[in-house]
């Protein structure tokens, strides 16, 4: 184990750049350039990481504007993505070093427990030591990076002999897109879908626009081999997933009386309630 980021390749070309148990990005590579699927929390260089493994011109696409998935932009000249993106709030990052620091703290008793009973721990999940310099993640922060490139719904991103499409996935967020590989079937998801606690709690997301989306999704099925989450021990999926998510929301916007609701936290410490289904759940607001 060393540095911060853990790489390794799922699919032909396509590599998870994982912070683990924080955030991935995620490396698609065509045959004359690449596209880095947003640049993670900005703590280390993510380039040099990125350069390691993929010789090609690397340009930016950000899934949505998060703190946790805009980072490293500043370290690229070309950025898209679906609206602005805005420089996080010291405030927001010193939140998120909070959480950074109550995981790190947690782990070890978790370690000790999976390797005796579980053994769901990988290098994809297991926490790495904060950088040395991390106060300086917090304030000044890293560089914003160039003004995002607009993208639209249904735009194509050539990578030569493959191509990205762009799918406008409000929910989460406002402007949350996801990218398909046609080649390959690779659906990158953001935080459309994830394998943990799929956020749809904070004022800026929409549960009718959430269930769209994730329906959208789910009638791509066919055309997915493997999805690709920006969240949580498990970076990929399998496209199966994309179905149960869909119920989910489904049977949230319907009001399903039977989904089971318990009070949790989410990663800001503030208080949500989750509602469970057999294989995800979903943050909604407390109250
Ligand atoms: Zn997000």
């Amino acid at each position: 184990m060393s540095g911060w980021f853990h790489l390794r390749p799922v699919a032909p070309d396509v590599w998870l750049v994982a912070e683990p148990s924080h955030v991935n990005s995620w490396l698609v590579a065509g045959r004359d350039r690449a596209v880095l699927v947003d640049t993670g929390l900005g703590v280390a260089p993510i380039r040099p990481a990125v350069e390691a493994v993929c010789p090609l011109p690397v340009d930016v696409v950000n899934t949505h504007a998060h703190l946790d998935h805009v980072g490293g932009n500043g370290e690229f000249a070309r950025v898209a993505a679906f609206g602005a993106v805005e420089r996080p709030s010291a405030a927001e990052r010193a939140s998120y070093l909070g959480w950074m620091r109550e995981v790190l703290a947690a782990v070890a008793a978790y370690r000790e427990l999976d390797a005796r009973y579980f053994h769901l721990l990988s290098a994809d999940s297991d926490p790495r030591p904060l950088p040395d310099d991390i106060e300086r993640w917090v304030e000044p922060g890293p560089p914003p990076g160039p003004d995002p490139e607009p993208l639209a719904d249904g735009d194509v991103l050539d990578l030569g002999g493959r191509t990205l499409t762009v799918l406008h996935t409000p929910g989460h967020s406002p402007d949350s897109l996801c990218l398909l590989d046609d080649r390959d079937g690779v659906l990158f998801a953001g935080d459309t879908v994830n394998t943990g606690p799929i956020y749809a709690q904070a004022p800026e997301c929409d549960l009718p626009a959430f269930a769209a989306s994730t329906g959208r999704l789910a009638a791509l099925a066919d055309d997915v081999s493997l999805v690709a989450m920006s969240h949580f021990g498990r970076g990929v999926a399998e496209p199966r997933y994309l179905h149960e998510v869909a119920v989910a929301f489904d049977r949230l916007v319907t009001g399903d009386p039977t989904v089971q609701v318990r009070a949790a936290r989410d990663c800001d410490g503030d208080e949500v309630r989750e509602a469970v289904f057999d294989a995800c759940s979903v943050f909604l607001p407390a109250g």
